[in-house]
């Protein structure tokens, strides 16, 4: 079986390779990044191409050449603070070059893909724990690229009964590979948990909480954080589920609980017994106060078995891979 993966030298996607490396060495694996902010080390199987999405004529021949079963695709932009001050990138990398994307897969027949779409699609849930039939309204172009990306998808999987797609929308992914090989890296990483142990290592003179006035039990927003691995796992399970013959749909990917900023904050300092110092600061704009999935769908139907629900393990694991880093 062959398997392209856009973004596959980053941090959600080089997981997924090592997963999917170590199960079987008669799946042909060919990571297709830019490098923009994934990393070559981080591919630990399979083959590396560097090249952008943007250039569809390489894309075009990439996917002629290699002629993937199924593409999982990675590739985008992920930050909701910088898509908010810079919408236009995030239409371009995650919506645009999207459907690029797959107008080349239709042309080449590639019926499986699995589509890297997020909880922020939902905006701020009028109910929770989120459901995948929860309406989208997202908040953040960040959300709102991705949800656009859905509504292709939906539409093309109508038009077309042999093309079929898993949407996994991720929750907050954190933690890194607990043998350390791999984590997640990026210049300047503005996700809480990393942030936390870069301010502990002393990257950063403090740690910023944003908003402490949000309608929650101590004012900071709430996250379902999940491990990265266990997230990697649902990827492999949608693939099965594609290889089998199942439907398109979509699954939430969380744990279905969720920690307060303030929360997380301690567990950063009980982990790495620093006590490093944290400023309350104003809301940042984009974010919604509460995020948890309802899990209950993937669960039943990919038969989803998280194995590192525990916040101390995510935070433990991370730390691990801030200290003794390769890249
Ligand atoms: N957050 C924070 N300080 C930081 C980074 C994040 O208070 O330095 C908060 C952020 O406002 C949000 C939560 O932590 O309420 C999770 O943010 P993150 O950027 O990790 O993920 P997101 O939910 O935006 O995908």
């Amino acid at each position: 079986m062959k398997v392209l993966i856009t973004g596959g030298a980053g941090y959600i996607g080089s997981h997924v390779v090592k997963l999917l490396g170590q199960l079987n060495s008669d799946i042909d694996i060919l990571v297709v990044d830019n490098l923009s902010t994934g990393h070559k080390e981080a591919v630990l199987y399979g083959k590396l191409i560097k090249a952008d999405l943007e250039y569809t004529g390489i894309i075009e021949k990439i996917i002629k050449d290699f002629k993937p079963d199924v593409v999982i695709h990675f590739a985008a932009s992920i930050e909701v603070a910088e898509s908010v001050q810079n919408p236009v990138k995030y239409y371009k990398n995650n919506t645009a070059n999207t459907i690029n994307l797959l107008e080349i897969i239709k042309k080449y027949k590639v019926n499986k893909f699995i589509f890297s779409s997020t909880a922020a699609v939902y905006g701020n849930p009028k109910e929770v724990p989120i459901k995948e039939t929860a309406s989208l309204s997202p908040i953040n172009p960040y959300g709102q690229s991705k949800a656009f990306v859905e509504e292709v998808l939906r539409d093309l999987s109508k038009s077309d009964k042999d093309f079929k797609y898993v949407s996994l929308r991720y929750f907050n992914v954190a933690g890194a590979d607990p043998e350390g090989k791999i984590g997640q890296s990026y210049k300047n990483a503005t996700h809480l948990i990393t942030r936390a142990l870069k301010t502990a290592k002393g990257e950063y003179e403090k740690l910023y909480i944003f908003g402490t006035d949000y309608p929650t039990k101590d004012g900071t927003c709430i996250r379902d954080y999940i491990h990265v691995v266990d997230l990697a796992q649902a990827h492999l399970d949608a693939l099965s589920y594609l290889l089998e013959g199942g439907e398109s749909d979509i699954f939430n990917c969380g744990y279905g609980y969720g920690y307060s900023v303030k929360e997380v904050v301690d567990t950063v300092k009980k982990i790495t017994r620093i006590d490093f110092p944290v400023e309350e600061t104003d809301r940042r704009p984009g974010d919604p106060a509460v995020l948890v999935a309802d899990n209950t769908k993937i669960k039943d139907v990919l038969d989803w078995k998280p194995n590192y629900d525990d916040l101390e393990f995510i935070v433990k694991t991370a730390w691990n891979w801030e200290q003794n880093r390769r890249f």
